[in-house]
């Protein structure tokens, strides 16, 4: 199983031929989930001591594995952040698996990991990131904010020494995500939640008193550059200002909303992002890149190697060398180098195609916002931002916006789930594919009449 023989071969061209056909493919379907009964009655037993053979393998997963997980990038799937990745990053994919390249040093990945650091690198200049900014791609943003979040405290913990808290905290808000106290769990930190201002952005007088509050328990704020139930981007100035006065670490999660950079059309919300010690951004939401991929940076990365360089004997030969390591600046030591597709992408159709695809989702974004004000039974339930539209239906309760959006989905209508905002049920598109249409949002709407 380790040469390239004629079955190989015929296996080849199908995978190959399936890769196509599935990038080709339009429109794209929905699909639906099985039960984990009904799969196991459909696809029987795979794991045997003989093999199946890679035919039969490939048959399942085309007729039943396949069609048994929802496509991300369908049109009308417009619920948490789906993707929509390009073309050229998902042929690249591909390239990624055949190449067989170790990520997690230099020594062994020179080569990509330079084309990976391109990337990071227009990143880091369209977030006005100082030079000398650098890191890593890492899985998603759960791992980049964990990640940029220990170095944060490890930094507090050196600089502290003896002084250091027997507990840190870290500053975050009501609507910042779910894995910022995910990440406090692991770290055995405090969260705490200051409230938002009437646009329910965090401000730097908030963070301010809480800094008052807490002093040197606080090891990190962690601000939002977009939240994921509404698009809102903190007061990343005022933040920054306070953090910097005060010589705590400011993290900027823009895991969902980093991508408004790309475009001038948004990138002035971003305004005081440069002040950031570290920044998260996932190419696999909104820059078009495919699972998974978060760009992780940090203004200081020697503060990074230091909460995150592994050492160890065999690795010895690799500290001799004394290269930046891509692993030396988070959570992992292995690494894809999950970055070039996202870098093939830009490469591959330039920097302006990209302001222009995020051009287009907030053009979407804009038009559903329209319709919704111009029809009596929905309502905007905050000012839309960056590409997040949430509105509420007149009239229904919890129950009811459950039961449509399963509707929806049973009959191939729309993947429109509902969230929740001050405790009572919204629903909430979120537009990162291009190929969706103003009419498939009107569609969508008229079905809730
Ligand atoms: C999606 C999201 C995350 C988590 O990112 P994953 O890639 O899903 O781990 C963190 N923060 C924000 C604001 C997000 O939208």
């Amino acid at each position: 199983m380790h040469y390239f023989d004629e079955n190989t071969d015929a296996l080849a061209e199908r995978v190959l031929e399936y890769a196509k056909a599935r990038t080709r493919l339009d429109p794209i379907p929905l699909n639906f989930p099985k039960t984990e009964a009904e799969l196991r009655s459909l696809v029987g037993e795979t794991i045997t001591e003989a093999g199946i053979g890679g035919e039969r393998a490939l048959d399942l997963f085309i007729d039943v594995l396949e069609p048994a997980s929802l496509s991300v990038d369908y049109t009308k799937y417009l619920s948490f952040v789906p993707a929509a990745p390009t073309e050229a990053a998902i042929l690249f994919d591909l390239v990624v698996g055949a190449a067989s390249i170790y990520g997690g040093s230099w020594l062994e990945g020179a080569g990509a990991v330079h084309a990976e650091n391109e990337a990071l690198e227009w990143i880091r200049s369209i977030a006005g990131m100082p030079e000398g900014t650098e890191g890593v791609f890492v899985s998603g943003g759960t791992i980049g904010n964990l990640s940029a979040l220990h170095a944060a405290r490890r930094d507090a913990a050196d600089r502290l020494g003896d002084a250091r808290p027997a507990r840190f905290a870290i500053v975050a808000s009501k609507q910042s995500h779910s894995s910022i106290k995910s990440a406090a769990e692991v770290m055995d930190c405090d969260v705490v939640l200051v409230d938002t201002d009437e646009n329910r952005r965090m401000t730097g007088a908030a963070v301010a008193a809480a800094l008052d509050e807490y002093g040197d328990r606080i090891c990190a704020v962690a601000a939002t550059s977009g939240t994921t139930n509404l698009g809102v981007i903190d007061d990343l100035r005022g933040i920054g200002e306070v953090c910097r006065e005060r010589g705590v670490w400011l993290h900027v999660d823009g895991a969902y909303g980093g991508a408004g950079l790309a475009t001038e059309r948004t990138r002035h919300l971003f305004d005081g992002l440069e002040l950031a010690d570290s920044f998260i951004v996932d190419p696999h939401k909104w820059l078009f890149a495919p699972f998974d991929c978060c760009a992780l940076l940090y203004r200081d990365p020697q503060k990074a190697v230091n909460a995150h360089a592994q050492h160890a004997g065999y690795l010895a030969f690799l500290d001799a060398h004394g290269d930046r390591n891509p692993s030396d600046y988070a959570i992992h030591l292995t690494r894809r180098v999950r970055g070039l597709p996202f870098w093939f992408s830009l490469a591959t159709y330039g920097t302006k195609a990209y302001a222009d695809a995020v051009d287009a989702t907030l053009d979407l974004a804009d038009a559903a916002a329209d319709m919704i004000r111009d029809l009596d039974y929905v309502e905007l339930a905050h000012p839309p931002s960056l590409s997040v539209v949430a509105f509420t239906r007149t009239g229904w309760g919890p129950a009811e916006y459950q039961d449509w959006s399963e509707k929806a989905m049973n009959e191939g209508l729309a993947f429109v789930t509902p969230s929740r905002l001050a405790g009572e049920p919204i629903y909430r598109f979120c537009f990162v594919n291009p190929r969706t249409t103003t009419d498939e949002i009107a569609e969508i709407l008229a079905a809730m009449a």
